[in-house]
C-alpha cells in the first residue's frame, strides 16, 4: 500500500479515475493533477458535466442505445432508413460504426453476447425486444455486426434460428483482410475466412 500524499477529497478521485478503462493508478495520478490544477477550466466544467449526463442518461427502450433520450436520437432520426438494423454487442461498436459512416440505418444494441461460461444467457441481452421489433413489421433487413468471437457468432446463430419464421433478410460483415493488410501477417483464421468469402472482382 503507497503512502497517501493529498487529502482524502483528491485520493478519491485519483481512485475513481483509476476505474476508468485505460487508466492505471499512475496514469489516474497524473489526470487528477492535472484535473485540480485546471480547476476552473477543467475540473468544474468536467464535474458539471458529468452531473448532468449522470442525471439525464437513459437507455433506448426500444434499441438498447444509451442517450439522454428516450427513445433514442438514432431511432428518432426521420433521415435514418430504419427499416435496416444493425445488431451491435455494444454501444461503443454502434459509436464505431457511426464514426466510419458505414450505413445510415438504425441500431439494435444487445447488450452483449451469449456466454454461457460467465452466466450470459438470451434473457441477460436485448434479444426478445430484437425479435418484438421484427414482428412489429418494418425491417427489411438486419445486418448483425457482432464481434468475429466464437461467442459473437454463437449469439449471430441464435438470432437467426429466432427469426427464422420472420420475412426479414439476415446479413453479417464479412470477415477477411483489413484493409492495409498484408498477407503474410494475418493469421490463419483470418487468411481461410477472407479466402471462403472471396468476393467478384
Ligand atoms: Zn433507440
Amino acid at each position: 500500500m503507497s503512502k497517501t500524499i493529498a487529502g482524502p477529497e483528491i485520493e478519491r478521485l485519483i481512485q475513481l479515475l483509476a476505474r476508468l478503462p485505460g487508466l492505471g493508478p499512475r496514469s489516474a495520478r497524473r489526470a487528477a493533477l492535472h484535473l485540480v490544477k485546471r480547476r476552473e477550466q477543467l475540473l468544474q466544467p468536467l464535474g458539471v458535466a458529468m452531473a448532468e449526463a449522470a442525471a439525464r442518461v437513459k437507455v433506448c427502450a426500444n434499441c438498447g442505445n444509451i442517450d439522454t433520450r428516450d427513445p433514442c436520437t438514432v431511432c428518432t432520426d426521420p433521415a435514418r432508413d430504419q427499416s435496416t438494423v444493425v445488431v451491435v454487442e455494444d454501444v461503443s461498436d454502434l459509436w464505431a460504426l457511426e464514426r466510419a459512416k458505414a450505413l445510415n440505418a438504425a441500431y439494435h444494441v444487445l447488450g452483449g453476447v451469449l456466454s454461457p461460461l460467465d452466466g450470459v444467457g438470451p434473457d441477460d441481452l436485448t434479444i426478445r425486444r430484437l425479435v418484438e421489433r421484427v414482428a412489429a413489421g418494418g425491417v427489411e433487413e438486419l445486418v448483425i455486426a457482432v464481434n468475429a468471437t466464437v461467442e459473437g457468432q454463437t449469439t449471430a446463430h441464435y438470432i437467426t434460428d429466432q427469426l427464422a419464421d420472420f420475412d426479414v433478410k439476415i446479413t453479417r460483415l464479412a470477415h477477411g483482410v483489413p484493409v492495409g493488410g498484408e498477407l503474410d501477417y494475418l493469421d490463419e483464421g483470418t487468411l481461410s475466412a477472407a479466402m471462403r468469402s472471396r468476393t467478384r472482382f
